[in-house]
């Protein structure tokens, strides 16, 4: 099995190597990243400028890396386009430093980057940890290591692009695995206005608001200290079907406990 491996927060990002310390113990891992943090550019891909490549050394040995002058969505168009020349199994984005739930999909740059994975007919994954000094990020890596076995054994279906979002507790106090929805509201955006001794400037601010979410959500399920499993589609046929997200997700925690 050959996994592509991105992120947003960077190549040097923690949370990157992490997944791939315990990646490579079941697969052959390709890292293909951003070189600089890009947290919340979204899908946004570069198309007005060239994009430059560097093959650099990884944090893990003998990991071929390269980091990219780029998006992270560039950066999985180029791995997939040019740069793996193999056939890649499972693309993966993360472990990202913050949780991305409800609306956040939509700006979180960890899902852009799965969502060009997906478009190309792959398996993706979306891998966040809900905290931004991450304390756990074996949990998520092992849980990830465990989707990638059964992603690997089980014939899909269909495309499966999951966001996968864990709370930052140790593992005996994760309550559950929850195959949510996505909130519809996670965020309010104000506008801080300042002076930097020349000119006026604006911060755009986001902040997370406590909906009373219901129970099917991935905000209810952090909230609550479950790993929330949120399946993402763009085409209502290619919508993945219960019964492939219930043999993927069915019995995790109990598996992830005896790792
Ligand atoms: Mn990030």
């Amino acid at each position: 099995m050959r996994i592509l491996i991105t992120n947003d927060d960077g190549i040097f990002a923690p949370g990157l190597w992490t997944l791939v310390r315990e990646l490579k113990n079941i697969a052959q891992v390709v890292v293909v990243a951003p070189d600089r943090e890009q947290s919340a550019i979204g899908t946004a891909v570069t198309l007005r400028q060239p994009l430059r490549v560097q093959r650099v050394r990884p944090l893990v040995p003998e990991v071929e890396t390269y980091s990219v002058e780029g998006t992270p969505a560039d950066s999985v168009i180029l791995a997939l386009g040019k740069l793996v020349t193999n056939k890649v199994d499972l693309v993966i984005s993360g472990i990202n430093q913050g949780s991305n739930l409800g609306d956040d999909v939509l700006i979180s740059g960890t899902v852009g980057a799965a969502w060009q994975g997906y478009l190309r007919g792959l398996p993706a994954l979306a891998i966040s940890v809900a905290v931004t000094d991450s304390l756990y990020l074996d949990n998520g890596a092992r849980l990830t290591a465990l989707l990638a076995k059964r992603i690997e054994s089980i014939s899909l279906p269909t495309n499966i692009f999951l966001n996968i979002n864990i709370p930052n507790l140790p593992l005996a106090k994760i309550k559950g695995v929850k195959i949510t929805q996505l909130a519809s509201e996670s965020h309010t955006d104000t506008v801080e206005e300042g002076f930097d001794g020349k000119r006026e400037y604006y911060w755009l601010m986001r902040q997370k608001v406590n909906t009373d979410a219901d129970r099917k959500t991935d905000i209810w399920a952090i909230e609550q200290g479950n790993i929330s499993i949120t399946p993402l589609h763009t085409n209502p046929v290619n919508k993945p079907l219960p019964s492939v997200l219930n043999s993927l997700c069915s019995n995790l925690l109990q598996e992830l406990l005896k790792t």
